[in-house]
């Protein structure tokens, strides 16, 4: 197991070689060639992105999208006048996860509560990404066997909120991901690495055994 990808698990950019990515796509976007993909209704567009349902629908069903995402609520004063319909079209994303058996890859911003009241407890994983929190959240979080919690480059900053919950989080839970960032998902691994007192290549191993239980794939980047 000495070959083991970078797994990224969510980002906006296609995959540099060596990287096994999960791309974050809006419904009308292009499906990139070559690599693993998740499709959703964004919170911060969900005035214009709700009329594309059906193209959403589609992409869900593609053998390479291996996600609903990234969906959810973000209650940031300038989004606040959306709430209602973020809310209705996250809960429609949550039942379309629920049909296809795909995991739910969710952007939360002020609403964790409501979060939690909303989330089947049982069904696919619910991966919360770019997650930024301290460790009471994360723990409360994670308390529910579905809840994943994915960080990004909150971790350079050692003494981040992010850091202290990805250094006190089993294993199992913890996952990686450049979102839109320009950092190469190596150093968010050595990071990583370097928070839990271990090695890049047992990070490395860590993710892969969570890519593989929550997507069940191969954690290698598809050929087509
Ligand atoms: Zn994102």
């Amino acid at each position: 197991m000495n070959n083991l990808p970078f797994i990224d698990f969510h980002t906006h950019k296609p995959p540099p070689p060596g990287v096994t990515a999960v791309v974050s796509l809006f419904p009308s976007d292009p499906v990139p060639a070559r690599t693993y993909f998740s499709a959703g209704i964004h919170p911060w567009y969900v005035q214009t992105q709700a009329e594309e349902w059906d193209r959403l629908v589609e992409k869900i069903s593609h053998p390479l999208c291996l996600a609903v995402g990234e969906c959810g609520m973000d209650r940031m004063p300038r989004f606040r006048q959306t709430l209602a319909l973020q809310e209705e079209i996250f809960k429609r994303q949550i039942d379309l996860s629920a049909e296809t058996g795909k995991p739910l890859v969710i952007h939360c911003v002020r609403c964790y509560d409501r979060l939690l009241r909303l989330l089947p407890s049982s069904g696919p994983p619910k991966i919360i990404h770019g997650f930024t929190k301290g460790p009471e959240l994360a723990e409360r979080l994670t308390e529910r066997d579905d809840i994943y919690l994915s960080f990004g480059p909150a971790l350079l900053r050692e003494k981040s909120k992010a850091a202290e919950s990805f250094r006190i989080l089993p294993p199992e839970r913890i996952l990686l991901e450049t979102d839109a960032s320009e950092i190469p998902v190596r150093r968010i691994y050595e990071a990583a690495a370097s928070l839990r007192g271990t090695t890049v290549e047992n990070i490395k191993r860590i993710m892969a055994e969570n890519f593989s239980r929550i997507f069940k794939k191969s954690v290698f980047s598809p050929k087509s």
